[in-house]
């Protein structure tokens, strides 16, 4: 039998969470392709994103109302000509050419600003009748207008190679004509192995000892979610002759996620096949639960987690751990680990010594949150993880939360 991992290391939640953060930073994305910008929300940008022109290109009119010299409104109220009107999208040809003193023109919000006039005034605050409008409020130089360029410039970088594309970089990418060929980096394919001899595949009747295979699945989910292409690779038995051949295909993807056999039982031998395979091991536990025996290593040139098999804790492994390296391999720095804080509606009671990150139920409305640990029974318990919406954490230094203390929260 193979010897179990030499550099075996047991780290805290955050040393852990480090040691694959400096992994993923290193990590290089393999390819690059161009796809369609309604495709691209979630991906990641292979090259800069810059300026086609100024932005806004002209002195943009954010009110509708009328383009005005301020001076002429130092005393109110103060009455002005109305000598034309821009629409937004005029025709250059339409705008007229100059606002002179005493004189105003009409404009509406997004139009470009006549020369002269150096503040738009808000319509609200006028009356007109017939060509003359008389204001009762003074505006300063520059009010309501949006300078050329104040935005970017012609050139400027808007969007930096690596970035994840949300529906705001989407709107950029609109602004500068780049509805084709985005340049994103290939989503990395990352191998999903589930193991154990209980476990069947969704599509067979289970045996009354038998578990269906949830973990490829929410995986898999979990996987489409972070940005990367899921390949299923089935199930492997507790046996060293199986998990070899499996673990063999899985290193030949990007990242190879496993899960199950992790474990201080007689038939959990994934971390002895890695050592057959060469493997390094960064760390082989993490002072975390759900999830504590979570493995982190590296064979054959690439990275494998082996992540325990019970479902909640492949899910909070896989958010805590693996999702940061697949955005390393998408071509991005890893994201960080964003918290809200919540009120605990009652009382939490656990042992010290794990940080532990416990399916809760967040609810209330606008900023008052509260969240709840309610109806979990543990880290076999999918259903009860279902019905919850986020993660609590808790201290490794806490026994007893009080109802009412805030506590950090990791949504879902
Ligand atoms: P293990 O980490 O292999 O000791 O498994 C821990 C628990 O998780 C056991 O109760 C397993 O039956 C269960 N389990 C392991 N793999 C899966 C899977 N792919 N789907 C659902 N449950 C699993
Ligand atoms: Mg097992």
């Amino acid at each position: 039998m193979a010897a179990f991992p030499q550099q075996a290391a047991v780290l805290s939640f955050e040393d852990a969470r480090h040691v694959v953060e400096e992994h993923a930073f290193e990590v290089p994305p393999w390819g690059v392709e161009g796809i369609d910008l309604l495709s691209a929300l979630g991906r990641v940008l292979a090259l800069p994103i810059a300026a086609d022109r100024d932005f806004p290109p002209f002195r943009r009119a954010m009110r509708d109302g009328y383009a005005v010299r301020a001076a002429d409104l130092a005393q109110l109220p103060a009455t002005l000509e109305v000598v034309g009107e821009v629409k937004a999208g005029a025709d250059p040809a339409d705008i007229p050419k100059e606002v002179k003193q005493g004189q105003a023109v009409a404009i509406m919000t997004g139009a470009p600003t006549p020369a002269g006039a150096d503040a738009v005034l808000m319509v609200e605050y006028t009356t007109l009748q017939a060509n003359r409008v008389t204001v009762t409020r003074a505006v300063a130089a520059g009010d309501n207008i949006v300078p050329v360029g104040s935005e970017a410039r012609q050139g400027q970088v808007l969007l930096e190679q690596g970035t994840r594309l949300d529906y705001s970089a989407i709107a950029v990418m609109a602004s500068v004509g780049k509805q084709h060929n985005v340049p994103v980096y290939r989503r990395p394919r990352i191998a999903i192995l589930s193991t154990g001899d209980e476990i069947v595949d969704v599509n067979e009747v289970p045996g009354p000892t038998q578990i269906r295979n949830s973990n490829s699945y929410s995986l898999a989910a979990q996987v489409t979610d972070a940005g990367g292409d899921p390949r299923l690779l089935g199930i492997a038995r507790d046996q060293v002759e199986s998990l070899r051949a499996l673990i063999a295909k899985g290193l030949g993807f990007d990242l190879l996620l496993l899960t199950g056999g992790v474990s201080m039982g007689k038939y959990d031998l994934v971390e002895q096949v890695l050592v057959e395979f060469g493997a390094e091991f960064f760390f082989t536990g993490a002072q975390i639960q759900p999830g504590r025996p979570v493995v982190f290593g590296r064979a054959r040139g690439k990275y494998f987690f082996a992540l325990p098999g019970n479902p909640v804790s492949t899910m909070v492994t896989f958010e805590l751990f693996a999702r940061p390296m697949i955005d390393g391999l998408s071509g991005m720095r890893p994201s960080r680990l964003v918290f809200l804080h919540a009120r605990l509606k009652s009382e939490v009671k656990t042992k010290t010594g794990l940080k532990r990150f416990l399916p809760g139920k967040l609810s209330g409305e606008f900023e008052d949150c509260e969240v709840d640990l309610s109806g979990w029974h543990g880290s076999g318990d999918v259903a009860g993880t279902a019905r919850a919406n986020c993660y609590i954490v808790i201290p490794p230094d806490r026994e007893r939360i009080a109802a009412g203390e805030w506590v950090a929260v990791m949504k879902r």
